[in-house]
């Protein structure tokens, strides 16, 4: 299989493309009206590791409160415009990021050379064109009858050879989204065929819960592997920390984090001694609110047996494993302490991942 290499482009402090890991964002919830609000959940996301930041710019009010939220976030801000091309150019002068619009909804070939002309003012500015079926052009629409995946690909080729080769303009990339997993991954290797522009990728209103994890999480995960994944965010119908969380899973997943901590937890079985389901929901949310991602590498295993458990898990730096009333605390695969009281032994558990990762006793 061949791995696909982009271009690199600017997005503020950001480099994009060329190789280099997908670069995770996220899309904040909080209308820019409610600025504290709205700054205060971007810096949850830059705190998280989540250093791209989107958020949606509806109006003059919003546009207009852009360079102060610039000036006081660490990430890199992209603007969210939709229809209205003058806020897209009320956006770059305030010092974004990125702006992010689809270019069949913001007024034609005319409105969009005038963005990409302001845009080429700064090096530092990246644009995102997404084409979807709400925007798809009227000749296409007629032609293919529906806002087909062919229909998508050929408004993208489009636009692409626009920015291209009339505008002569190369900072930007491209996302072509769907909600199904099958069309994204056929859309992407389709643009992937004629650009070498970075691709932005995500599973569209992918849903929430297990579900939506599940679909983003195939969806990115097969185009990760094929080297078409530049930026991506799991859209999920769930706070911005789900999403990160989930996005954050996805690098470990495909080998882009080299630290971070790792769960290997077995299944249970008939030979299972204790309350493991109810070990590993603590475990994991230990995991989440340390923040594992950001953590030194560490692996630890949680097993239900002392028979196989050690052995199955001797690859983790360090793991307990029930026994009968007991629990085997063990380090590589070898006996560090036996314990005769399971919840002691866990506390122990959990307090030995703490002191791996230097974090405080609460
Ligand atoms: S580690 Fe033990 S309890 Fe867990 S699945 Fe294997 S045999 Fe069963």
């Amino acid at each position: 299989m061949t791995v696909r290499k982009s271009r690199t482009i600017r997005l503020g402090k950001t480099l994009i493309g060329g190789g280099r890991p997908p670069v995770l964002q996220t899309m904040i919830t909080t209308p820019l009206d409610r600025f504290d609000d709205a700054l205060a959940e971007a810096h949850r996301a830059y705190e998280m590791g989540c250093r791209v930041v989107r958020t949606a710019v509806r109006n003059e009010q919003d546009a207009g409160l852009l360079e102060r939220f610039v000036g006081e976030f660490d990430g890199d801000l992209i603007a969210d415009i939709h229809f209205d091309y003058r806020l897209a150019l009320a956006a770059i002068a305030a010092g974004v990021a990125g702006i992010r619009f689809n270019p069949g909804n913001i007024g034609g070939k005319e409105r969009v050379a005038l963005l990409v002309e302001e845009a080429k003012k700064r090096e530092d500015l990246a644009v995102r064109i997404g084409v979807n079926a709400g925007s798809l052009e009227k000749d296409l629409l007629e032609e293919y009858g529906a806002p087909t995946a062919k229909a998508l690909i050929e408004s993208t080729r489009r636009w692409v050879n626009f920015l291209e080769h009339e505008l002569d303009y190369r900072n930007f990339k491209i996302s072509v989204k769907s909600h199904s997993v099958a069309e994204t991954i056929a859309a992407c290797r389709a643009v992937a065929s004629f650009s070498d522009a970075p691709l932005h990728v995500g599973i569209t209103e992918a849903g929430g819960g297990v579900g939506g994890r599940i679909k983003s999480a195939v969806g990115i995960g097969i185009l990760v592997q094929e080297g078409l994944v530049d930026t991506f965010r799991v859209s999920l119908t769930a706070p911005i920390e789900d999403e990160i969380v989930t996005g954050m899973h996805i690098l470990k997943a495909c080998g882009f984090l080299a630290g971070g901590g790792e769960i290997v937890s077995c299944p249970t079985c008939g030979r299972t001694h204790g309350a493991l389901f109810t070990y590993y929901e603590k475990l994991e949310r230990f995991f989440d609110e340390a923040r594992w991602w950001l953590r030194p590498p560490l692996t630890v295993a949680l097993m239900g047996c002392e028979v196989n458990g050690p052995g199955e898990a001797k690859g983790a730096d360090l793991g307990l494993a029930l026994g009968r009333g007991s629990a085997l605390y063990f380090e590589k695969g070898n006996l560090v302490e036996k314990f005769t009281d399971q919840q002691v032994a866990f506390r122990h558990f959990l307090m030995s991942i703490r002191k791996r990762w230097g974090l405080e006793e609460n």
